[in-house]
């Protein structure tokens, strides 16, 4: 599934590729996606200039003058600027073509989603989708002060309060499960229970997991633009995430694994506490 860092890179392959670009008459090729894509789609589109590339989450927000255009990659989703397009095949649902090349949403699962906000019916940040997202991890709203805060009188488990998105977006089970190592807290102990000066370690590790993510999937930005490579997780150099049994990158000790909410949890009995 498509994550933050993805998203943000994707968010800058757009800038690069097709900000400031006239779109031509998009073609839907299959509309059921999570939400249907609207039928009036190519014609709001058409003619109409790309004005920014936007994120909220893992919102990608494409604005033009008269409105934004939301799209999700949900679970298998992905939009790739291709500038000499090959024929679409069975999964490419939706074509936005620019003179320079063709911007092709392609989405196996069809849990993603293409949605139109019309810039008439106010700031595309109070659409139902966005209105309720808790902050940004990466901007200045996120600290462990701000942390601190939002986790008192949590008692679910300091990682599904993290995964919840109630008070960070983004923060998907990889990127949780990482953050905790780097921040040497368990998994599974209550929201509530996280001092403040655990909170402010977290909020760090938090940051810098999400950044070296982006800045992984940053050097790869020309091979995102130009290529048909698959989608899915940069390649992270993880210290617990899918390494059950092999020795901690830090102390030795075998890295643990267990199931919290239906989710794979990774981390070391000894580094973290
Ligand atoms: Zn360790």
């Amino acid at each position: 599934m498509p994550e933050l860092p993805e998203v943000e890179v994707v968010r800058r392959g757009l800038q690069h590729s097709v900000l400031g670009r006239t779109v031509g008459a998009a073609d839907v090729r299959e509309s059921r996606l999570r939400w249907p894509v609207p039928r009036e789609l190519p014609q709001t589109l058409a003619g109409r200039t790309l004005r920014s590339v936007e994120r909220r989450g893992k919102y990608l927000l494409l604005g033009f003058d008269h409105g934004v255009l939301i799209v999700h990659l949900g679970m298998s989703g992905s939009l790739r600027f291709l500038s000499r397009p090959p024929p679409p095949s069975r999964h490419d649902h939706v074509d936005l073509p620019f003179e320079h090349g063709t911007l092709r949403y392609h989405d196996p699962r069809r849990f993603g989603a293409m949605l139109w906000h019309d810039a008439a019916r106010g700031p595309v940040l109070e659409h139902p989708l966005l209105a309720g997202l808790g902050v940004e991890p990466l901007s200045s709203d996120f600290d462990g002060e701000m942390l601190y805060r939002a986790t008192r009188g949590r008692r679910v488990s300091i990682k599904q309060a993290l995964l919840s998105g109630e008070i960070v977006v983004g923060v998907g089970n990889i990127y949780a499960s990482e953050s905790l190592f780097r921040a040497g807290i368990r998994p599974g102990t209550p929201a509530h229970r996280v001092g403040r000066e655990r909170c402010e370690r977290l909020a760090a590790a938090i940051r810098a997991t999400l950044s070296d993510a982006i800045a992984r999937g940053g050097s790869s930005l020309r091979d995102f633009v130009a290529s048909d490579g698959a989608s899915g997780y940069f390649q992270l150099d993880c210290y617990v995430y899918g390494r059950a049994g092999q020795a901690c990158r830090v102390c030795g000790e075998p890295v643990r694994t267990l199931r919290q909410a239906q989710r794979s949890t990774f981390y070391c009995p000894r580094c973290q506490h």
